[in-house]
């Protein structure tokens, strides 16, 4: 099978050295493996989604040497074919009423990704003088032993994680109709012939819940790499709302070698003189580290 890889970003703004490290990474994998790499713009969310962005990710991939093997796709054009796999779905999912506050409310615990786990009030039906408001995936119980998700993730090592103690059942479409990132990235990786995901630490929660959904639609389950995010100086991870700066595009190559440090790979730096030469050096050292 050949490879297939994909960097995924939201336009919810310019990329930043966080969301650009996570891009050259899952380039890095795609050309050491002589693969093809997609780009993927999801914009579902559309209250984050910044008019202009998706264009504006697109021109600095593409001045970074960055351009996709194949026609860019948006989910927001895709929304049928989240609507089939929300149907195949249907015997695992039941409608929800609850708000935000009552979950918050309830005396649940937290999942490992730091959100509350939902507490099931809705489970076997909704109250009376309720009305729906999502859609949610019912886990299987700790006793199943489809409950544990057990992934080899390429940077991070071993993982295993508990879908009923670790994050309860979750969201596949909200109150206002909109998918949610759960489902649609697992819809589009398999339809895109995904075989490999290359993406920030952030998302590494994600995955159990994700592998879940792929055995629930008979999709395969691609390999994993998830980098380690950028942070800033008080240790949050890098994106607007931290102070992410933008990048300075008239300098491709120091964005780039500062991309490579960030994923451990050692360069001969005063050797790069272009963006191309960049490209030349940095997937045979990625080739000899992961492959
Ligand atoms: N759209 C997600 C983000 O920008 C990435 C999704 C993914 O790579 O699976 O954080």
């Amino acid at each position: 099978m050949g490879y297939v890889g994909r960097f995924a970003p939201s336009p919810t703004g310019p990329l930043h050295a966080g969301s650009l490290r996570t891009a050259v990474a899952s380039y890095l994998d795609a050309k050491a493996h002589q693969g093809l790499w997609l780009i993927r713009i999801e914009d579902l969310d559309t209250p984050r989604n910044i008019l202009g962005a998706d264009h504006d990710i697109i021109t600095t991939l593409a001045t970074c040497g960055m351009h996709a093997d194949g026609d860019i796709v948006w989910q927001s054009q895709r929304q049928h074919l989240y609507q089939t796999a929300f149907n195949q779905l249907q015997a695992f999912t039941y409608a929800c009423a609850c708000s935000r506050k009552e979950i918050a409310d309830s005396q649940t615990h937290i999942g490992n990704d730091g959100a509350v786990i939902y507490p099931g009030t809705c489970r076997d039906g909704i109250a009376m003088n309720k009305v729906n408001r999502s859609w949610r995936l019912r886990v299987p119980d700790t006793t199943d032993s489809k409950n544990k998700i057990i992934f080899i993730d390429r940077w991070q090592g071993l993982q295993e994680e508990s879908l009923a103690t670790d994050t309860g059942d979750f969201v596949v479409k909200r109150a206002d109709g909109t998918w949610t990132y759960q489902l649609a990235v697992v819809v589009d990786d398999a339809l895109q012939g995904v075989t490999h995901i290359v993406r920030g630490a952030d998302l590494l929660h994600s995955t159990a819940r994700q592998i879940f959904i792929q055995s629930l639609l008979h999709a395969p389950t691609p390999s994993y790499l998830h980098v380690p995010v950028v942070t800033n100086t008080l240790g949050e991870k890098l994106s607007k709302q931290t102070g992410a700066e933008k990048l300075d595009l008239t300098q491709p190559i120091e964005i780039l070698l500062t991309a490579a440090r960030g994923l451990e790979l050692k360069l001969e730096e005063q050797s790069v003189k272009s963006v191309e030469s960049f490209w030349q050096q940095a997937i045979p050292a990625w080739a000899a580290r992961f492959l």
